[in-house]
């Protein structure tokens, strides 16, 4: 066993992006310091606090029993957002224990299988940031109110929000995007280099529908198929394309959207029925030679084996910010025993991001990691070491822990207002 190396000391910052950024900083007794995020959610930094006094004095160099002692001392709230604040910290002490070891993190999570993870693109359509609470309100975040009250006060410019590339919805936007805004998208995306693009198949369309009873018109899935359509004939049969649902439809309907949808060859169809029903998930796989794609919305192993054997699922999407790093790479084993693959879900910044790459790493059957941040201006500037994304990829260098380093000025600058930043 490795000397022991003390935490002293539990700290946080909230970034406010796309979604809330919630980071989360370990300090020891050596000096050392590690870097977490968690995925975010109302209250996660309150959790995080409560958690700190049970994390103060802890052994830094045993991320699991840290692991296993947080989740038995909140045994009545997990799992949930207890566990994104429980992931936020196991990320940070496996920080903190590889820069100690002088190790990545992936090898303390078995070692990597690759040295560059591929990443896919969610590419939506229109052109403004979208930003959400962790109650997924829309809202405008603080840095750009206040660069749009410096604009109109004349000490300041526009350009720098204005000039945004994004991938969501323009919510300020008259008319939906039409299938030339869908081909611009996708080939602005292949350009950028990536390899795997995913759009959404549950795009507000210009015909009535009911938005509780889960159903889809024939015209509704005429307009999906017409815009993806355009994509696949953009982007040609070699770029690889997936559809998310988002839980919406009826196995009825999502069986109709996913069958219109066969000749595009997609590489899978995400969550097209809400994420409990399991075992009709399965009949959803079996109406279909399209992989199904779920696991955002489970945490624990129980429900990935049951989304193996009974949801018939060909590919597992969980967490790694919400359930744990350790806890995916052994989602990853499960999968791999039934040769089922992996592709990581990830909305996080490029903290999460990055330790999930070293997760998507260590796991030999995980195809793609995805990447969120497409809309967030300064998603490049948060780290010192550069370009985190490069021709579609992410690079795992021989760097201790997730061998990142934090540029605090730039993450202050975007910081969320009433939360502490490393305070
Ligand atoms: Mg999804």
């Amino acid at each position: 066993m490795s000397i022991p190396m003390k935490i002293t000391r539990l700290s946080t910052a909230v970034i406010e992006a796309n979604y809330d950024w919630v980071l989360v900083r370990l300090d020891a007794g050596n000096g050392l310091f590690g870097l977490g995020e968690a995925y975010m959610g109302p209250g996660v930094t309150a959790i995080l606090r409560e958690l700190a006094s049970l994390v103060v004095g802890m052994d830094a160099t045993r991320p699991d029993v840290l692991v296993r002692r947080l989740r038995a001392h909140t045994i009545f709230a997990s799992p949930g957002v207890v566990w994104h604040a429980i992931t936020g910290i196991e990320t940070a002490c496996l920080d903190l224990l590889g820069k100690h070891l002088g190790l990545p993190v992936a090898d303390l999570l078995g070692g990597a299988c690759r040295s560059r993870v591929p990443l896919y693109v969610d590419c939506h359509a229109g052109d403004a940031l979208e930003s959400l609470s962790p109650l997924l309100l829309p809202r405008q975040p603080s840095w750009m109110r206040k660069i749009a009250g410096e604009a109109a006060a004349g000490v300041g410019s526009l350009s720098e929000t204005t000039s945004l590339k994004h991938h969501g919805w323009d919510k300020t936007g008259d008319a939906l995007p039409n299938v030339e805004d869908y081909r611009r998208r996708a080939i602005e995306m292949v350009e950028r280099g990536f390899r795997t693009l995913k759009f959404d198949a549950d795009i507000p369309t210009p015909y009535p529908s009911d938005e509780y009873n889960r159903s889809l018109s024939r015209a509704e899935i005429d307009y999906v198929v017409e815009r993806l359509a355009a994509v696949r004939a953009a982007i040609g049969p070699h770029i690889a394309l997936a559809v998310d649902f988002h839980w919406n439809y009826n196995v009825a309907d999502a069986c109709r959207l996913i069958q219109a949808l066969e000749p595009l060859d997609l590489l899978w169809v995400e969550d097209p029925i809400p994420p409990d029903a399991i075992s009709a998930l399965g009949q959803v796989q079996q109406s279909t030679s399209t992989p199904i794609a779920t696991g955002e919305n489970h945490f624990l192993m129980a429900d990935f084996l049951a989304l193996i054997r009974d949801g018939k699922v060909r590919i597992l999407c969980p967490d790694a910010q919400k359930i744990g790093l350790s806890h995916t790479r052994d989602v990853g084993r499960l999968a791999d025993f039934h040769a089922t693959a992996l592709a990581l879900h990830n909305i996080c910044g490029p903290v999460g991001l990055m330790a999930a790459a070293h997760t998507a790493a260590a796991i030999p059957n995980c195809l793609v990691l995805e990447w969120h941040g497409a809309s967030v201006p300064f998603y490049e500037d948060l780290l010192a070491e550069g370009p985190l994304i490069e021709s579609g990829g992410i690079a795992i260098r021989a760097r201790p822990g997730l061998g990142i380093t934090l540029n605090e000025s730039v993450a202050e600058k975007y910081s969320k207002p009433g939360e502490p930043f490393f305070d």
